[in-house]
C-alpha cells in the first residue's frame, strides 16, 4: 500500500505562535514531513509569527531544531531540512498591539491560499482574528484555525463565535480537534459507513453498551494553574470524547459533506440526556512515594478540580435508548491508552452446553498506542474435547496491515492542516456543535459546584478511583482494562 499525496494549490500559512510548544512539537513538524511528501508545492511558505524578536535565520534554526527533536531520525535528513527552511518566514508580532501587524501584512501574499493558525492562548484569539480584519491580512477566502480550548463554558464560547463572526464567515474558521484527524477516527466512519456488516447491527437492539476510555499517564506537571480552572471534564470531555461518542452514536450523514456530518453529530450532542450525580464519578491523583500529587501542582492546596472523570451517558433517541455510553479520561493513570469499545449483546439463546461459556462481540477502536481496530468474535476452541468456545481477535492493526507504508500515515495534525488548505472543514468543529457539546457540559459541572462534590483521591499509576470500576459493576458490566 503506498500513500497518496493529494496535491494542494500553494499558500501562506501563518502560525501564531509560532515559536511555541504546539507548533515546536506538532506543527511544524508535520509540516516537514508534508513538505517531503511532496505536498509542498512551489512557493508555498510557512511564516511564524509571535511575540520573540526573531530573524528569519533564527526561525529557521528554531525549527530545524524541532524537526531534529520531533522527528524519527530516519525520516530526516539535513538536505530536505535546509530545503524546507527556506520555506519559512518569521515576523515579530504582538497580538494585542500594533507591532508587526504591517510588516506582516506586506508579507501575506493575496493570491494564494491564505491559512491562519491561532496555536497561542484562547485569551488571543479574538484579538488576533480582530487585527486580521482590521490590517485587511486576510481576503474572503482565507481560513483561520482555532486550538483548543474553545470557551471554558457555553457563555465564553459563545462570546468567542461572535468576535469570530465579526471577522470570518463560518466557512472559513476550522476548530480543530485533533482527536478528529486520527487514522482510526476516520475509520470508524470507514467501517459504520463502507460495510454492510455493522450498520444493521450498531444500535440499543445489538449494542449493550460503549466505553469510551482516553488513559493518560502524565500528570498536570507545568500546567496546574491552567488546569486547576479546567479539570478532565472540560479540557478532555468537551470535546474529544465528545467528538468520538458523536462519531460512534450518529446517523448515517447522507454525505461525506462537511455539512452533512456535523448536522448528524449536532443530533447526537442534543439528544444526550442530562447526566445524574450518581452517573459522575470524579476523581483527583493522590501523592506518589516521591511525594507528587496534584495538589502539588495547583496554587490551591483544597482544589476539587477533577484530574479524572468517569461518566455514564444515556442518549434519548430511536437508535440509543437503552444502551449507555460510559466515558473516562484521566491523568497519571496505569497506562497511556485511548479506545472506544463497542460491546455487542450475547447472542439470544445459546445452543451450546452452559459450559461452553457466555460470549459477545466486542468491537474495539484503538486510538493510541498503536492505531488500529479489533473484532473479537466467538469460535470452537480447536481440538478434541466437546465444544467449547473461544473468543480470538479480528486484529487489524494498521502497522501490520499497512506494512513499512504505516510510518507515512500522516500524523493527525498533518492531515488537518492539509484538510485546512484545501478547504475541507468536516473534521473541524462546527459552531452550533461546539455550543451544543457546552450547554450539555455546564450543568454538569454546576451541578457538582452547587452539591460541593469531592472528587476521590486514586493511587498515581492506577485506573483510577474505586467508584469509577463501581459505575458499570452496578450494572453488571466491566471496563476494559487500562494496559499498555
Ligand atoms: P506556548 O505558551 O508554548 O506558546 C505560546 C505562543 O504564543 C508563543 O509562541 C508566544 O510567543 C506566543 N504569544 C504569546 N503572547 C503573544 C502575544 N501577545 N502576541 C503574539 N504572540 C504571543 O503555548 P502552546 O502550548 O504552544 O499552546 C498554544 C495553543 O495551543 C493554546 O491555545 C493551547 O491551549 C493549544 N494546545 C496546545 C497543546 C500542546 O500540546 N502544547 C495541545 C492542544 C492544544
Amino acid at each position: 500500500m503506498v500513500s497518496r499525496v493529494i496535491p494542494v494549490e500553494s499558500f501562506d500559512l501563518v502560525i501564531f505562535g509560532g515559536t511555541g510548544d504546539l507548533a515546536r512539537r506538532k506543527i511544524l513538524p508535520g509540516l516537514y514531513r508534508r513538505f517531503c511528501a511532496g505536498q509542498m508545492p512551489e512557493g508555498a511558505r510557512v511564516i511564524g509569527a509571535a511575540r520573540a524578536d526573531h530573524t528569519d535565520d533564527e526561525f529557521r534554526k528554531l525549527v530545524a531544531d524541532s524537526i531534529k527533536e520531533f522527528v524519527p531520525a530516519g525520516r530526516r535528513d539535513a538536505a530536505t531540512i535546509k530545503d524546507f527552511a527556506e520555506r519559512l518566514h518569521y515576523v515579530s508580532i504582538d497580538a494585542r498591539g500594533d507591532k508587526g501587524w504591517s510588516a506582516l501584512a506586506k508579507l501575506v501574499r493575496k493570491d494564494v491560499i491564505q491559512a491562519f493558525y491561532f496555536s497561542v492562548g484562547p485569551g488571543l484569539f479574538g484579538d488576533i482574528a480582530t487585527r486580521l480584519h482590521k490590517h485587511k491580512l486576510a481576503g474572503n477566502e482565507a481560513r483561520i484555525v482555532v486550538e483548543k480550548p474553545f470557551g471554558r463554558d457555553l457563555e465564553s464560547a459563545k462570546a468567542l463565535n461572535a468576535v469570530l463572526a465579526d471577522s470570518f464567515d463560518e466557512n472559513q474558521i476550522y476548530r480543530i480537534d485533533h482527536y478528529l484527524g486520527k487514522e482510526t477516527v476516520q475509520n470508524l466512519m470507514a467501517v459504520r459507513f463502507a460495510n454492510v456488516l455493522f450498520e444493521p447491527l450498531w444500535n440499543a437492539q445489538y449494542i449493550d453498551h460503549v466505553q469510551i476510555t482516553v488513559a493518560e499517564t502524565v500528570s498536570v506537571e507545568g500546567r496546574g494553574a491552567y488546569y486547576d480552572k479546567s479539570g478532565a471534564m472540560r479540557d478532555m470531555v468537551q470535546n474529544h470524547l465528545m467528538q468520538l461518542l458523536c462519531l460512534t452514536a450518529m446517523e448515517p450523514p447522507s454525505k461525506f459533506d462537511p455539512d452533512a456530518v456535523r448536522d448528524e453529530k449536532l443530533k447526537v450532542i442534543r439528544a444526550l440526556d442530562p447526566v445524574p450525580a450518581e452517573n459522575i464519578v470524579r476523581g483527583q491523583y493522590g501523592a506518589d512515594k516521591d511525594g507528587d500529587s496534584y495538589i502539588a501542582h495547583s496554587e490551591n492546596p483544597a482544589s476539587k478540580t477533577e484530574s479524572f472523570i468517569a461518566l455514564k451517558v444515556d442518549i434519548s433517541n430511536w437508535r440509543w435508548k437503552g444502551t449507555p455510553f460510559y466515558l473516562r479520561t484521566g491523568k497519571r493513570l496505569k497506562a497511556r491508552m485511548s479506545e472506544i469499545i463497542v460491546h455487542f449483546k450475547e447472542t439470544p439463546h445459546s445452543i451450546f452446553e452452559e459450559d461452553a461459556g457466555s460470549h459477545a462481540n466486542v468491537l474495539t477502536i484503538r486510538l493510541q498506542p498503536d492505531e488500529g481496530m479489533d473484532l473479537r468474535v466467538t469460535i470452537k476452541e480447536p481440538g478434541p474435547g466437546g465444544m467449547r468456545l473461544v473468543d480470538v481477535p479480528l486484529d487489524m492493526t494498521f502497522a501490520d496491515a499497512l506494512g513499512p507504508d504505516a510510518e507515512d500515515v500522516p500524523d493527525a495534525y498533518e492531515r488537518l492542516i492539509m484538510d485546512v488548505i484545501r478547504g475541507n472543514q468536516t473534521l473541524f468543529m462546527r459552531g452550533d456543535e461546539v455550543e451544543a457539546a457546552w450547554s450539555w457540559t455546564d450543568p454538569i459541572i454546576e451541578g457538582w459546584q452547587q452539591r460541593g462534590d469531592q472528587p476521590k483521591t486514586y493511587e498515581p499509576g492506577s485506573s483510577g478511583p474505586e467508584d469509577a470500576l463501581m459505575l458499570l459493576h452496578r450494572d453488571a458490566r466491566r471496563w476494559r482494562e487500562i494496559r499498555k
